[in-house]
């Protein structure tokens, strides 16, 4: 379904008693401020955190996601996490192809495949991301190298699966740099993804998908960028570990 849809990546910062403070001071902005009818919010911890952030999230609005897992369903793989062990700790939704794995872990469009495969199956909804780097922009091969993580990552999926995904655009350049695209570019690249989504499903399932900007988004820049009919909200990184920051840019649609 599509929908206005904000999530909090905090990525590898926050202790224990940090993370219930934060998200103590979320769940308490929101019921003061957006007491009604929200966005679909999400906060993704880090492991350690998840039921401990769940706990404090109760049954109050916020799902819970997480950042990773493995993709084998469960075995003998020291030190990981599978899908089906986030679910049932609660957690509704996880990101999957975000730039930092596929940098530093070597996560390629085709492990992302089967990664996703494997989440859907453990019945999480994942947050699937694509985005180029600076370089592929400026040789003007955003759009072809887009196209290419989308075919080869994310359009495996059959109809019901596709429903079960939400879609961020996180162009590297703009991650955790303070250089945020601006409203038109990610206007392009979103108007672009839908295309893609329409030609390899159809338009009634590209029209349903929620596609989320990330990169430097905030306080300041989020309701520009949210105002894009493409821009069905944001993945935030950095200003999802201010409450009041988080609780402005859910309020900016
Ligand atoms: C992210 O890591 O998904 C992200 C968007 O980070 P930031 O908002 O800090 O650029």
């Amino acid at each position: 379904m599509r929908q206005n849809f904000v999530a909090g990546n905090w990525k590898m910062n926050l202790t224990l008693p940090e993370a219930r403070a934060l998200t103590t001071d979320i769940v308490r902005l929101l019921a003061d401020e957006l007491p009604g009818a929200r966005p679909q919010l999400v906060l993704c911890p880090p492991f350690p955190l998840l039921l401990a952030v769940g706990e404090v999230l109760g049954q109050s609005g916020p799902a819970l996601g997480a950042q990773n897992f493995h993709q084998m369903e469960s075995g003998a793989y020291t030190g990981e996490v599978s899908a089906k062990q986030l679910h049932s700790v609660g957690c509704q939704y996880v990101i999957l192809g975000h730039s930092e794995r596929r940098q530093h872990f070597r996560e390629d469009n085709a492990l992302l495949a089967q990664k996703l495969k494997t989440a859907l199956a453990a019945g999480l909804q994942v947050i699937f991301c694509v985005g180029e780097s600076l370089a592929t922009r400026e040789a003007d091969e955003t759009f072809d190298f887009i196209g290419q993580q989308l075919a080869e990552g994310l359009f495996g999926l059959s109809d019901a699966e596709m429903e079960q995904v939400v879609i961020a655009y996180e162009p590297i350049w703009a991650i955790g740099t303070g250089r945020t695209a601006s409203s038109a570019q990610a206007q392009e690249v979103h108007a672009f993804i839908r295309q893609q989504v329409a030609a390899a499903y159809d338009a009634g399932i590209a029209a349903n998908t929620t596609i989320l900007y990330g990169g430097s988004c905030n306080a300041q820049n989020a309701r520009e960028l949210f105002s894009q009919p493409d821009v069905d909200g944001g993945l935030i990184g950095g200003a999802s570990l201010k409450a009041r920051d988080f609780v402005d840019i859910s309020k900016s649609f």
